[in-house]
């Protein structure tokens, strides 16, 4: 059986770093973890072709090769897995679809041959089964959760990992809380589920044979979702293997924003190479973060917090959401002067949106305030449901927030609000021929050839003379800022 694996296309978006592969000889921002798992899963007598988009073209050969084309993908990848499918169905291919645009949106893809829905280990499973007995069915579906301990590790021999700036792992699914604009705990529920100590260190190992030095993203929604293991297992190996390795590994996840009340589990995160932490801040309105369930924000000293985070050698990246049926027509300021006194660097802003099966968007059914979307739509500045707020104002409010955060003034300013409150603690940095290449060309491409070159210097020479172990920090953070500009200018142009 010859099976082609592929991942379709991400628009242009502020999270995808599209416009910082100028600065190293690298593609794409993150490999196709979930479908590299799959393809760990299929029967090892087949033959499997990986197929990138953000990183190669799909060829008519590519379709011709294939007697099935397994086709993943998120809800922002939609608009090309559409043509994904379309492109199959001309050529005669047999079509297989599976991730979380599927499992959410399955009805809208009843001309793909086999829908295999929910969590893989399960739906996979019964799909090889019968394609090994009396032939597949169309739809594979299930209500249970996987255990993630049997898990096989992803396939990096499918890809070359140089064509990637950043790698990832995953060690949960789940999270314990209940904010009801997330399909986060609909996919994966709100039970922690979790791999071993063993397992993730293998897939560390796997990593690092394939010759894998950098970035890795542990790809959790919530990894401190289960404090207690995280802390007595987790941790403490990932530590030990850090140390044993020389630290080749820079790590980054996504958190809530309870890390800040653990001095202990904030310290040992960094001591086990944790850099950055990305968390769902939403909003600055306690009345908002009620609104939403967001409860664990709600009645704290949210910059205080931040700072705290920052302290402990962890960059906080933020998420932030306009258009709670609570907001005011101050929150556009209050969120500018919040990201910028905080110091996030990475503040992603988006319009509330209502994905199928969340709590939020039974709500909005409910009351009858859906518009009619399609995930062949990427529109960043359009709303999806009829907002308490003026659509106009709102849409108003949110693109001068983008434009506000990112102009290259504030962007540098913040730059140095974090790296003066940033204390790294790991013992170790390790630089790489990457780093090297990336400092040569952001000094050329931004602070000799750019039009902003003026804010570009300040920071770096911060960092070159005050703080040297910061100095990736800082070019990444300058590389990254580039490419907020250019999407938002690209953006506006659209729009
Ligand atoms: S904390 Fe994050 S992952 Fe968990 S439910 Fe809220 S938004 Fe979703």
């Amino acid at each position: 059986m010859n099976a082609l694996l592929v991942y379709p296309r991400c628009p242009d978006v502020f999270w995808n770093l599209k416009h910082i592969m100028r600065f190293m000889s690298r593609k794409a921002l993150l490999p196709p973890l979930g479908l590299l798992t799959v393809a760990a899963m299929l029967p090892d007598s087949w033959n499997l072709k990986v197929v990138d988009m953000a990183v190669t073209k799909l060829t008519d050969e590519d379709i011709g090769w294939a007697d099935m084309v397994f086709i993943s993908g998120m809800y922002v990848q939609g608009r090309s897995v559409r043509e994904v499918i379309d492109r199959c169905k001309e050529l005669g291919a047999v079509t297989v679809g599976g991730g979380p645009l599927f499992t959410v949106e399955a009805e809208s893809f009843n001309d793909v041959d086999h829908l295999i829905l929910g969590e893989a280990e399960i739906t996979l499973e019964m799909f090889l089964a019968d394609l090994a007995g009396d032939g597949p069915k169309h739809v594979y579906s299930s209500t249970e959760f996987a255990n993630i301990k049997k898990t096989p590790p992803p396939r990096w021999d499918l890809i070359d990992v140089n064509n990637y700036v950043c790698m990832g792992v995953q060690y949960s699914r789940g999270c314990p809380f209940g904010c009801d604009f997330c399909e986060v705990t609909k996919l994966f529920g709100h039970r922690m589920r979790l791999k071993s100590a063993s397992q993730l260190i293998a897939e560390f190992e796997n990593l690092y044979k394939a010759g894998w030095i950098g970035s890795v993203f542990v790809v959790d929604d919530n990894f401190i979702g289960n404090k207690a293991v995280v802390k007595s297992e987790i941790l403490p190996a990932m530590t030990e293997w850090m140390k044993q390795r020389d630290y080749p590994f820079y790590l980054n996840t996504q958190v809530s924003i309870n890390i800040a009340d653990d001095e202990e589990l904030m310290s040992m995160m960094s001591q086990a190479g944790f850099e950055k932490v990305f968390i769902g801040i939403e909003s600055t309105d306690d009345q908002s973060l009620q609104e939403c369930s967001k409860v664990q924000n709600a009645n704290r000293d949210m910059v205080g917090c931040v700072k705290k985070i920052q302290s402990f050698g962890l960059e906080v990246q933020g998420g932030f959401i306009v258009g709670f049926d609570s907001d005011k027509a101050s929150v556009f300021e209050d969120m500018i002067n919040f990201i910028q006194s905080s110091g996030i660097l990475t503040a992603m802003v988006g319009l509330l949106a209502a994905p199928k099966g969340t709590e939020l968007y039974n709500r909005l059914a409910s009351e009858n305030r859906l518009l009619e979307t399609s995930f062949c739509e990427d529109d960043e500045y359009k709303v999806s449901f009829v907002t308490k707020m003026d659509a106009e104002d709102l849409e108003t409010g949110y693109k001068h927030v983008l434009s506000t955060i990112y102009s290259p003034q504030l962007y540098y300013q913040r730059m140095m609000t974090m790296l003066k409150n940033y204390k790294l603690r790991k013992k170790k940095i390790r630089i790489r021929l990457i780093a090297l290449e990336a400092l040569c060309k952001s000094i050329w491409l931004i602070g000799i050839c750019g039009k902003n070159r003026r804010y570009f210097w300040m920071p770096l020479l911060y960092a070159m003379f005050r703080r040297p172990q910061l100095l990736h920090v800082t070019i990444f953070a300058s590389m990254c800022g580039f490419h907020y500009r250019k999407i938002f200018e690209e953006l506006h142009a659209k729009n």
